[in-house]
């Protein structure tokens, strides 16, 4: 069910030599100096990389969620700070094409398709992490405007993006929590938008994150996406198809690690022998390739399912927490394996392990997955 096509193969090769070409040479510069290089994004575009999943009308490759993890796995296992500054450019999109009016589709899917426009979500807040209800920012209809204020934190794209999907109270009465909300696209040019950036951070330091404040931002009653109280539920259906994707990431990043590994052990003797024939490192070597094509394995068949339309959120869930575990844990033992070495980053491995962390964090910690999975498993979702 979830083993690669042909075509999917082709692409893969094709995503393959892109990254390696590309990215491994300014991967470590990028990173250090915490910047993007956005000739990166434009090629990416050009090559129909982006969105994959957009159908063919609205300049997508009407292409599968499967074939999205293929690429931006292939994208991390080169360089995930670099993977994800490019990934993160159509973070969103899923939910235009899932919900979006037709107005909506035409006139965002097709600049972020081609690499012109660049998107983000805006849900999470001072006090609003893992608990989505508890967002705060307030969206109220005046005449044909929403008049929007309020704070995000950790914004993807808070400093690059033309506009952002905002989780936004929009019926702060209403008895059913889960109720109030709505998503609504703000652009960025907007009086009263601004945003900060973050710098030194552990993960994903070519990629921007910053704080956002909305202060009587108005924006078109046109902008609502989906309908409004469905907000909370639309994030939800999100999440099941974004976390996926993730786990793709966690897969090309555990990949690219253990590649590193078995570069140095075949490389660097010890005690008269390449480390790769003595036998406690060949169990690392062997735990680490399993483990990964295990990630591997669940990541392809959630995102099956989501191509099969029948999105399952526990098995969303269970690929964005395995995956990303595998990911810290076989990047781990790749600096391990390397000993000393490991933690210079001109040997080009340390940064699987710093970027692998934040994927046990955003999208939904692994704690927050884990209470999904048993809550599915239980009959309580
Ligand atoms: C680089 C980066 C990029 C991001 N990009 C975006 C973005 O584009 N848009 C956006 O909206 N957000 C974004 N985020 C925010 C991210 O989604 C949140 O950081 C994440 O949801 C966790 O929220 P929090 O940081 O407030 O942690 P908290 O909610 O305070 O949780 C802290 C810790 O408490 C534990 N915990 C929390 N809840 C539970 C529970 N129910 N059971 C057990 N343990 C629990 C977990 O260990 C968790 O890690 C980004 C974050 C980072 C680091």
């Amino acid at each position: 069910m979830y083993s690669l096509t042909p075509e999917q193969v082709k692409i893969r090769k094709a995503v393959r030599e892109f990254a390696e070409g590309e990215f491994r040479k300014v991967a470590r510069e990028l990173d250090a100096k915490e910047t993007f290089d956005d000739r990166l994004w434009k090629k990416a575009a050009e090559l129909g990389f982006l969105a994959v999943f957009v159908e063919e009308k609205y300049d997508g490759m009407g292409m599968g969620y499967l074939d999205q993890c293929v690429i931006v796995e292939e994208f991390a296992r080169v360089d995930l700070g670099i993977a994800h500054a490019i990934e993160s450019t159509f973070f969103g999109t899923q939910l235009i094409q899932m919900i979006g009016s037709e107005d909506q589709k035409t006139k965002y899917l097709p600049p972020i398709c081609g690499g012109s426009m660049r998107m983000g979500m805006a849900i999470t807040e001072p006090d609003a992490g893992s608990d989505v209800s508890s967002v705060s920012t307030t969206a109220v209809l005046d005449k044909d405007a929403y008049v929007i204020n309020g704070s995000k934190v950790f914004i993807t794209n808070a400093n690059l993006a033309d506009f952002l999907v905002v989780l936004c109270v929009t019926d702060p009465d209403n008895p059913k929590k889960h109720q109030r909300f709505s998503t609504i696209i703000v652009e960025t040019d907007r009086p009263g938008y601004s945003a900060t950036a973050y710098h030194g951070k552990l993960s994903l330091r070519a990629s921007n994150t910053g704080d956002v404040v909305l202060k009587n931002v108005r924006v078109s009653k046109e902008n609502l996406l989906g309908k409004a109280g469905q907000g909370f539920y639309n994030i939800m259906e999100f999440f099941n198809r974004s976390r996926v994707q993730v786990s793709a990431l966690g897969v090309g990043t555990a990949q690219g690690a253990l590649d590193k590994a078995l570069g140095h052990v075949r490389k660097r003797s010890q005690f008269g022998k390449p480390l790769a024939d003595l036998q406690l490192v060949q169990g690392k070597i062997a735990e680490m390739a399993t483990k990964t094509e295990a990630a591997r394995s669940l990541c392809y068949r959630a995102a099956s399912l989501l191509d099969a339309g029948t999105p399952d959120p526990a098995l969303s869930s269970m690929a964005k927490w395995y995956c990303a575990e595998v990911a810290v844990q076989v990047a781990d033992e790749a600096i391990q394996l390397h000993g000393g070495y490991g933690i210079l980053e001109e040997y080009d491995v340390a940064h699987y392990w710093r970027n692998a962390k934040v994927l046990e964090i955003f999208e939904g910690s692994k704690e927050v997955e884990k209470v999904i999975i048993a809550k599915k498993i239980l009959g309580r979702y």
